[in-house]
């Protein structure tokens, strides 16, 4: 009896020494003082036991079973601490605020923006700004439009009030389009040139979901010699398949504008119906995406280049429109308004 009671005592206390968890410990504790628990069972076996031996093994086991509890209780409450620390080392402080980072993007009319000019960089062409503010003669008169001319009408024009200037009326305006950089290329008379602008026009126009007094034109201009209408064919259907697929393919219509001869409109075979005629297209399975044509000659006038040796070809599109048939929305207005739940879609 005194062996067992010894071989208990050394079981559960190394077994109380690991323990990791109240758990752990209520389980030991079931095992030696529950109803068939170790220690519980003793005494039930002492009337078996010779008096004389029972001096010796009473106070033995009463020892024991007072250690055994004793160190159930110590380790208890270590592992107590040792949770309370834990939790004081992960504490919440709920008064700490956490940044969010939120990252932005480009507007989608940047974007767009940066997709045709890389487009055409990689073909060799340069970005020339001109003046939003502009003289007339480049807006017009230096692009075959001379004052009073009726073509004018073509444009809704913002002149600028220069009643402070030095300057007569009329001589000033905002760009009614992208196209009075090239006259201020020419002038200079260097060739070749192959220059592009994305950038703003202006014109008094009465906005709704189609117009803007404010838009987006992207223009080039290739002057230099043997240019030809094949090499305006071939930059038109270049465009087309980059921004619209490689199926776009582009028609070419006989158009008017001041500042080309021969003009033509580009059509773009629609690719939402692929020819078909859907609403996009109007039914007709083409839609007009450009305006464009050789340099006129006049305007080979205002500058040190021979209309005889140099030729030049320009066109123009509104990638506010292409945008627009691109992502299937019908408002021109969300391309200026800074409305997030529409610009975050892109
Ligand atoms: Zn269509």
């Amino acid at each position: 009896m005194r062996d067992k009671i010894s071989q208990i005592k050394k079981e559960y206390l190394e077994k109380i020494g690991k323990a990791k968890s109240l758990t752990d410990l209520d389980t030991i504790f079931l095992a030696l003082f529950g109803k068939t628990g170790q220690i519980t069972q003793i005494p039930k076996e002492f009337p078996k036991i010779p008096k004389e031996d029972l001096k010796i093994i009473t106070p033995l086991f009463i020892a024991t079973k007072k250690e055994l509890e004793q160190e159930i209780d110590k380790r208890r409450q270590e592992i107590r601490e040792e949770s309370y620390r834990k939790l004081e080392n992960e504490k919440l402080d709920l008064t700490q605020t956490k940044t969010i980072k939120k990252q932005g993007h480009l507007h989608l009319a940047t974007q767009f923006k940066k997709e045709i000019i890389d487009l055409f960089e990689s073909l060799g062409f340069s970005q020339f700004d001109a003046p939003h503010v502009e003289w007339d003669k480049y807006n017009f008169e230096y692009l075959n439009v001379p004052k009073d001319h009726p073509s004018r009408d073509l444009w809704d024009t913002l002149y600028i009030d220069t009643s402070n200037l030095a300057v007569e009326p009329g001589q000033m305006a905002l760009r009614t389009h992208t196209s009075n950089f090239w006259p201020r290329l020419m002038e200079k008379g260097q060739t070749p040139i192959r220059a592009m602008s994305f950038d703003r026009c202006f014109r008094y126009e009465a906005v709704d979901a189609r117009h803007s007094h404010t838009f987006n034109q992207f223009e080039i201009a290739v002057v230099g010699e043997n240019i030809t209408m094949a090499n305006l064919k071939y930059l038109s259907d270049y465009l087309l398949k980059a921004i619209l697929g490689k199926e776009a393919k582009s028609r070419f219509r006989p158009k008017y504008y001041p500042f080309v001869e021969p003009g033509v409109g580009i059509d773009s075979l629609c690719v939402f119906c692929h020819g078909k005629g859907c609403k996009i297209c109007s039914g007709t399975g083409w839609f007009e995406i450009a305006g464009a044509g050789m340099i006129h000659p006049n305007v080979f006038k205002f500058t040190k280049l021979d209309p005889k040796k140099y030729s030049g070809l320009a066109w123009g599109f509104g990638p506010d429109r292409i945008l627009m048939l691109k992502h299937k929305f019908d408002d021109i207005r969300y391309l200026l308004e800074g409305d997030l739940k529409f610009l975050q879609k892109f």
